[in-house]
């Protein structure tokens, strides 16, 4: 799950993360009131105004604006809190802006005597084991840095048995070229994000920049945290900073009904019980000469309900020109899967793209046999070669 920024940046801050300072702000009016607060506590003259988005390269698309006096803050906040900001990151529609976070102007007084650094942590895949990733070249791109200058970006792996050590978060401080008092806070910021990490079941921090000030304090001058959701049952207060409006609908509809459900651009609508059958069934699909309109599981317990709220959020896809439903029924009957789907079917009322079900497994002929009887525009299958030819037929009508 990602959250925004500022959340990110209040939970490194709980673990002893020095971040840069900011109030969060929902309009122009609170962020005047955030900048004089900011003055008051950091003595910080001038602020920067971000954009609050689930997405990055906020700077470039302009969602990221210093301001030198309250008129400035004024006029800024104004310029960005409603603006549809499209960053490398968002898709060319961009994203609504609802809130922005005011922050402390750490670059003071100038770019000189300020360092921008990329440290990120995340889980190696094919070790099994987290890494801090990091580098000299902070503040821009990471994804250009690998490609183009990829012996800058350095690799520190940690073993779970002990931790982050002590001798690492120092390598880690040497070989960013720090020395004196900047490389005991690179050490000491290190240390407790890795802590942070651990603690929050995170998947993936990526700090750019982490900040070297001129005054050699170490800090996070922007935070992409990103929490794993199976964890989420652990952090009930993390759980609850989930901002739906940075969701896609449908897909946050189907999490409520405890679907797993993935939007695709094809035409054939799928719904399925079991990951590995879903994905089955979408290259059914696609021998059948359709594309998959989606990935859909229903889970172990296909019901009217879920049968119903699937239905819903398949319909929802105006691309949508054939359903396919393909039930395995082990542990749930294929007969009340059908009579599931006839139930929902009446219920809706007009659905105006022929579905095709395919029932295999515990009661598959009752199934069958239901769903003909049935007088509605359901076509029933039990072998997947025959419902995969009756998606090429109704394409094809
Ligand atoms: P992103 O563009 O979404 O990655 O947002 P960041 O939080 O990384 O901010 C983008 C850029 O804004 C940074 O790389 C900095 O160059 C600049 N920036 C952020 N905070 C400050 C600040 O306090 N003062 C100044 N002068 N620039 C800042
Ligand atoms: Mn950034």
């Amino acid at each position: 799950m990602n959250i925004h920024e500022y959340q990110g940046k209040a939970i490194l801050k709980s673990f002893g993360v020095r971040v840069q300072e900011g109030i969060v702000a929902e309009n122009p009016e609170q962020a005047v009131e955030a900048a004089k607060k900011l003055k008051q506590d950091y003595n910080s003259d001038w602020v920067v105004i971000k954009a609050q988005i689930h997405a990055g390269g906020r700077g470039k698309g302009g969602g990221v604006k210093l301001a030198k006096n309250l008129e400035e803050v004024k006029q800024r906040a104004e310029q960005i809190i409603g603006m549809q900001l499209v960053t490398p990151q968002t898709g060319p529609e961009g994203k609504l802006v609802s809130k922005v976070l005011v922050t402390q102007d750490v670059y003071y007084p100038g770019e000189t005597e300020t360092k921008e650094f990329y440290v990120s942590v995340l889980l190696n895949r094919s070790t099994g084991r987290n890494i801090v990733m990091y580098s000299t070249e902070g503040g821009m791109d990471i994804e250009e840095v690998a490609e183009h200058t990829p012996h800058l970006i350095f690799k520190e792996e940690i073993d779970p048995k002990v931790g982050l050590q002590g001798f690492q978060a120092r390598k880690i401080a040497f070989n960013l070229g720090l020395s004196g008092e900047a490389f005991k806070e690179m050490v000491k910021f290190i240390t407790a994000l890795y802590k942070a990490y651990e603690a929050t079941d995170s998947s993936m921090f990526e700090i750019n920049p982490v900040l070297k000030t001129s005054d050699n304090k170490i800090l996070a001058v922007d935070a992409k945290v990103n929490l794993d959701e199976n964890a989420l049952f652990r952090h009930a207060d993390y759980a609850a900073m989930r901002d739906l409006s940075e969701e896609d609908p449908t897909e946050v509809e189907a999490s409520k009904s405890n679907l797993n459900y993935v939007k695709l651009d094809g035409n054939v609508g799928c719904m399925v019980n079991g990951a590995g059958l879903a994905m089955a069934t979408m290259d059914i699909i696609k021998l059948a000469g359709g594309e998959p309109a989606n990935f859909l599981d229903v889970g172990g317990t296909a019901n009217a309900e879920t049968v119903k709220a699937g239905f819903n959020i398949i319909l929802s896809d105006p691309n949508v020109r054939a359903i396919l439903i393909n039930i395995f029924g082990g542990i749930v009957r294929c007969d009340r899967v059908a009579q599931g789907v006839i139930d929902a079917y009446k219920e809706i009322g007009n659905i105006p793209v022929p579905i095709i079900v395919r029932l295999q497994g515990t009661n598959a002929e009752e199934a069958k046999k239901l769903i003909d009887e049935s007088g509605l525009k359901v076509y029933s299958a039990i072998q997947l070669k025959e419902a995969a030819a009756l998606v090429t037929k109704v394409l094809a009508d």
